[in-house]
């Protein structure tokens, strides 16, 4: 521990915000900094805002995501399609889908992904609760998991346990980036784009 420059509240404050990703101790400190600087306008919205959504938060019993309620509001909206499901490892994933606007149907939560390494078994995953929602007349699942070695491994790992219900199960294609030049593409990507071409 170096030596204290605040006080004891304040070097709380700072070791807290050092949790956060992608904030190391020195970025926590000038965050930390910015908040005292603007007590009124930030740090006390901030704080009741942190309250109250610790108080609200809830983990959708259905689907395994993060919302004020449970069922969640995606797993309540009439509009979407209960005949798709779409396998995502975190909460941060259905986000950026629910940002792409491009899904229309229901989600499930793993909660990461498979990782021998790290002891993340399919047990410690929400895989019971997905095989449990086949049976509701679910048609597709699509499985979209990261491109790294543990989302694959993941996809591999459901594809097998969902084989003996006979629902369809695809996964999001690998390939050439929007706006990307293949001369700046590392060779799993190119390789995967390549092997995953399709006529036009
Ligand atoms: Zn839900």
């Amino acid at each position: 521990m170096t030596t204290q420059s605040a006080g004891p509240e304040i070097e709380r404050l700072i070791q807290l915000l050092a949790k956060l990703p992608g904030l190391g101790p020195r970025s926590a400190r000038r965050a930390a900094l910015a908040l005292l600087k603007k007590r009124e306008s930030l740090l006390e919205p901030l704080g009741a805002a942190m309250r109250d959504a610790a108080a609200a938060i809830r983990i959708c019993s259905v689907c395994g995501n993060l919302d004020t309620s449970d069922p969640c509001a995606l797993c309540r909206d009439p509009r979407r399609d209960p005949h798709i499901l779409c396998v995502v490892e975190d909460v941060a994933d259905l986000w950026a889908l629910e940002r792409a606007g491009i899904f229309r149907g229901r989600y499930h939560v793993l909660g990461g992904a498979l990782s021998a390494l790290d002891g993340i078994t399919p047990e410690r995953l929400n895989v019971a609760s997905l095989v449990k929602r086949i049976g509701d007349g679910v048609e597709e699942v699509i499985l979209a998991v990261n491109a790294t070695v543990e989302g694959q491994t993941t996809a591999h790992y459901l594809m097998d346990t969902l084989a003996p219900f006979g629902v369809k199960v695809t996964r999001l294609a690998h390939g050439v980036p929007v706006g990307g030049e293949l001369d700046y593409l590392d060779e799993g990507t190119l390789s995967a784009a390549f092997r995953a071409r399709r006529e036009l």
